[in-house]
């Protein structure tokens, strides 16, 4: 199956992905964990790339593009697979549309994830990540003592966790002004391909990810 999941910053599309990964068994294909991995490998593409995130806006197209064409190409793609935070724009969309017909794949299913503007703001400030094991956790639906006494796989310590260097205030402002503008149009571009289902973003994750689950294609 080969899903697009379409929302804004915070509307939990990692989240979501990573649970559509075991359910699906197909690889989770997120350009921002790409994009901050070339970061800090410090490669030329992650320095390019640098700026523009720390700022909140988008990272040039043929970057990103070049990124998904490398990481479609590679076997574990046969099966499927689950785009998060991309495409991003509409010059994006089409342009996975026409590296998806080369090879044959084109998408089954797009999910826009629908949440507040009030909720996603309070998500993303509770926002952290171990730097360790990579694990995304909220402190508002995580309660401090449970998160202290879990151990990190990495370490087996509890977890360290920081906050995304973009997740400020400021920052956040931008990329929701970012989404509005620019990512928002895809919801009338899926539309028209007939590709397009909505649902309610809102409420635990176990709930989200029952809604996801009943409208992808059987
Ligand atoms: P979020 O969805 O919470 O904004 P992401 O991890 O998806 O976070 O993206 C973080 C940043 O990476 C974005 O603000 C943007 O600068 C960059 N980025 C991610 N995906 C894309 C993309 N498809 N096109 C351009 N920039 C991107």
């Amino acid at each position: 199956m080969r899903i697009v999941l379409l929302g804004a910053p915070g509307s939990g599309k990692g989240t979501q992905s990573q649970r559509l990964v075991e359910q699906q068994h197909i690889p989770q294909i997120s350009t921002g964990d790409l994009l901050r991995a070339a970061v800090a490998q410090g490669t030329p593409l992650g320095v390019q790339a640098k700026e523009a995130m720390t700022a909140g806006r988008l990272v040039e197209d043929s970057i990103v593009l070049e990124m998904i064409r490398e990481r479609l190409g590679e076997p574990d793609t046969g099966r499927g697979f689950i785009l998060d935070g991309f495409p991003r724009n509409i010059a994006q969309a089409r342009a996975l549309d026409t590296l998806l017909e080369q090879i044959g794949q084109p998408l089954d299913v797009v999910v826009q994830l629908k949440v507040d503007y009030a909720e996603l703001s309070r998500r993303i400030a509770g926002r952290r990540t171990c730097s360790d094991c990579d694990r995304v956790v909220n402190l508002l639906t995580t309660p401090r003592e449970s998160l202290e006494q879990e151990r990190c796989p990495v370490t087996g310590k509890p977890h360290r966790l920081f906050q995304r260097p973009d997740d400020n205030e400021a920052t956040v402002a931008q990329r929701l002004r970012v989404y509005e503008q620019q990512t928002s149009p895809l919801i009338e571009y899926y539309a028209g391909q007939g590709l397009l289902r909505s649902i309610d973003a809102q409420g635990d994750v176990a709930e989200v990810s029952g809604r996801l689950t009943a409208v992808l294609p059987r």
